[in-house]
């Protein structure tokens, strides 16, 4: 609000206002002028920090784990920084977060990167901070939030009663560990069973070749396997399953170096297992492509299905301002999504499919295009890059490849494969 519709309002509230002590404060203020009205981001005003004071972290607010700078309040009197977070800000050396103006120099000293230039009004901000969105900024709100959890606990009761008490640390290694009595969960200790699988699978083949009796390979392993007639799943410390978030480096660690499961999985934002798991089999690659991401800055018209990269996935600090530039610039936008999503507000079209129906819209959409001969043929046609270089084409497919439907992994089939099978005819 201006000034002076601020002004214009209070005085509409009447002398009953003026009379509430509460107001006292707030029309100082508006007398001493700390109402300012210029757009915020355009303004001179920046406050310069020190290297000290700067700690350069990642944002956990969401998965897009944004790289930021925190800025800890200084101690009284030039004593010790103190540990409270007064600012969170984007880390300008990062891409991600300097989407348009791109990182700044890797060669700058943290000394300057933490300072102000001045210069905030170019394109609404400084060289001081990248962009962080708002949950981002929420983080200081996260961080000293009065119910987060610093403590652990433990279920009082039924599992889904809701209620739970506080333990301390020892009390919860030690339950973790050797079982809860009260609440009859087990213990990683009575789980925790490792054997190689070469040695068991050596003796499973003796077995099998009459070489061992059962009774012997369970005298074994019974104390070792899940199950003696199903050494396929493994052993006992597979029961463990460990679903990684953040921090999967140390988490993976734990679980399959040092427990020893393979029932581990992580991945940093389950929203993005879809995706991922999309490119991942869509892709005949040795080192499978986790992500395809879209190419904003140069792409006429994009299709977003699945995804809302308004909010999701690096969504706002990168994607947003991307899509909402490229817009401007003239690139369409089609959102398929049963929701009115934030990308769905911005789209051209917006195609509400039934939940469920996302399929069926697929093969309908393939079915069109090829019945009406909307492919490019060329592309097809070309199975590697030789080929596609001969037709000027700078990317190919495997969409002339015959698969094998016989075998259960679906294989691409290769000439041994035809020749093997034409000698056996
Ligand atoms: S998109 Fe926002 S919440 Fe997510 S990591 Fe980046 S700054 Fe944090």
């Amino acid at each position: 609000m201006k000034r002076r519709g601020f002004l214009k309002a209070l005085g509409t509230l009447g002398a009953v206002a003026f009379v509430g002590p509460a107001f006292v404060g707030p029309i100082k203020q508006v007398m001493g002028d700390v109402w300012i009205d210029e757009p915020h981001g355009t303004g001179t005003d920046y406050q310069d920090y020190t290297a000290e004071n700067v700690i350069f972290t990642s944002c956990q607010q969401c998965n897009a784990t944004c790289t930021i700078k925190t800025y800890i309040t200084a101690g009284a009197a030039g004593g010790a920084y103190s540990s409270i977070v007064r600012k969170i800000a984007g880390n300008q050396y990062s891409p991600i977060n300097m989407v348009q103006i791109g990182h700044i120099n890797y060669d700058t000293p943290v000394s300057q990167a933490v300072k102000g230039t001045g210069d905030v009004a170019k394109t609404g901000r400084g060289l001081r901070g990248g962009r962080t969105c708002l949950k981002g900024q929420a983080g200081i709100q996260t961080n000293y939030d009065t119910f987060r959890i610093q403590k652990p606990l433990k279920r009082v009761g039924e599992r889904g009663s809701g209620v739970w008490k506080t333990v301390s640390w020892e009390e919860a290694y030690k339950e973790i560990l050797e079982g809860s009595k009260d609440i009859g969960t087990p213990g990683l200790k009575e789980m925790w069973k490792y054997v190689p699988e070469a040695a068991v699978m050596a003796d499973w083949d003796k077995l099998k070749a009459g070489d061992m009796t059962k009774a012997e390979f369970d005298k074994k392993y019974k104390d070792i396997l899940i199950d003696t007639n199903h050494p396929d799943l493994g052993p006992k410390a597979n029961q463990i399953a460990v679903m990684a978030g953040h921090r999967r480096e140390f988490i993976e660690r734990l679980a399959v170096g040092s427990l020893g499961t393979a029932n581990y999985y992580d991945h940093g934002g389950y929203c993005g297992i879809t995706s991922v798991m999309g490119n991942v089999r869509s892709h005949d690659a040795e080192k499978a492509k986790k992500r395809m991401i879209p190419d904003y800055d140069n792409a006429e018209m994009v299709i977003v299905w699945g995804t809302n990269p308004m909010v999701a996935n690096r969504g706002p600090t990168t994607f947003a301002p991307q899509i909402t530039n490229a817009i401007d610039r003239g690139m369409k936008m089609v959102v398929i999504d049963p929701r009115y999503s934030k990308t769905a507000e911005k789209a051209h079209v917006w195609v509400p499919v039934k939940p469920g129906g996302d399929g069926a819209l697929a093969m309908a959409m393939c079915r069109w295009i090829i019945e009406n001969n909307r492919y490019d043929d060329i592309y097809l046609r070309n199975p590697n890059q030789e080929a596609a270089n001969e037709d000027g084409e700078t990317t190919w497919s495997d969409a002339s490849f015959l698969v094998n439907v016989g075998d259960k992994k679906r294989p691409f089939v290769r000439a041994r494969t035809l020749e093997s099978a034409a000698r056996n005819l």
